[in-house]
């Protein structure tokens, strides 16, 4: 074995191996986990200035039968690489239209729309804009209640296709944000140029605006770009009423974190709302 060298040695420590085994097995579990009906969703409020609800992000949870709860964090990144990301965002979507289509008879939730997160390796597929035109057509009147969130990444494709996509659903009524602004690979002369609605300030930026001044900076860089671009601009991760005041003194009117609310299934969401004096 020693002949064939460190790398080979070290694919043998049972430490590595164990972890290798253990990606493994959570590999196989995700293809299952959807035909095993273990994702959940999520809902954490978005709220404006006016203390007004104007809706949701949609987040996934995995209830996995062993190990509890698994973060998207974890298991998103996974299912990007295995291509399970698919079948999950569609999934995702679909939920989220039927939620918006359920709203709509109830007078006190009609008015909000929901966020939700699309993968870049989703949002590349060549189909994805015929997925999305079809869900459209099959849940009437929730195109313009519906907000699709894509990241920076979705930028390492040619500019022409991202474009021609967002633009096709936008003719639809569907508005697009740019999520974790400010963190992934950004060139402003491409970011100018995509259709979008909204910005979303990462919570890196927002957890440290009061202690760390060049995050003060880079949001108010931020807001600055997105009023030049005619965008909206929401921050995320709202945990303290300093951050609060901050935001608001920089020019920045929506809001999303602990703060308002945690992330909650829907009747709990539900309920909050009509409990809360915020909608
Ligand atoms: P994200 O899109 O940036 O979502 C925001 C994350 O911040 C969520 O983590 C949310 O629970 C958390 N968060 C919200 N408010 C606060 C706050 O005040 N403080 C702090 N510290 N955190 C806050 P979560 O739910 O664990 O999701 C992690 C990431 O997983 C998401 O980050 C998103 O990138 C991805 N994700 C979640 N759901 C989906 C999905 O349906 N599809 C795809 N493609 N990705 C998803
Ligand atoms: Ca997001
Ligand atoms: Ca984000
Ligand atoms: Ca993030």
């Amino acid at each position: 074995a020693k002949a064939a060298g460190r790398n080979t040695i070290r694919f043998f420590d049972p430490e590595i191996q164990t972890v290798i085994m253990a990606r493994l097995a959570l590999e196989a579990d995700l293809e299952r986990a959807m035909a095993l009906n273990e994702f959940r969703l999520y809902f954490q409020l978005q709220a404006n200035d006016q203390a007004c609800v104007t809706g949701a992000e949609v987040l996934i949870r995995w209830l996995h039968p062993k190990r509890g709860l698994v973060s998207p964090a974890v298991f998103i990144p996974l299912a990007e690489e295995t291509g399970a990301i698919v079948a999950i965002g569609d999934w995702v979507l679909e939920m989220a239209c039927r939620q918006l289509q359920v709203w709509q008879d109830q007078p006190k939730f009609c008015h909000l729309r929901l966020a939700v997160n699309v993968s870049a390796v989703q949002f590349h597929r060549p189909d994805f804009t015929d997925k999305v035109s079809g869900l459209m057509a099959r849940y009437s009147g929730v195109a313009g209640l519906l907000k699709l969130e894509l990241t920076e990444s979705v930028m390492l494709d040619s500019a022409e296709q991202v474009i021609r996509k967002i633009q096709l659903l936008k003719n639809l009524g569907i508005r697009f944000s740019m999520d974790d602004f400010g963190t992934g690979y950004s060139s402003l002369a491409y970011l100018k140029r995509l259709p979008l609605d909204q910005l979303k300030i990462d919570q890196s930026f927002v957890r440290d605006i009061a202690s760390d001044p060049s995050a003060a900076v880079i949001i108010q860089t931020i807001i600055g770009m997105a009023q030049n671009l005619g965008l909206e601009v929401i921050a995320e991760g709202l945990e303290t009423q300093e951050q609060l005041v901050l935001l608001k003194q920089y020019g920045c009117h929506h809001y999303q974190g602990y703060l308002l609310g945690k992330p909650l299934p829907i009747d709990q969401f539900e309920a909050l709302l009509e409990q809360g004096d915020l909608s």
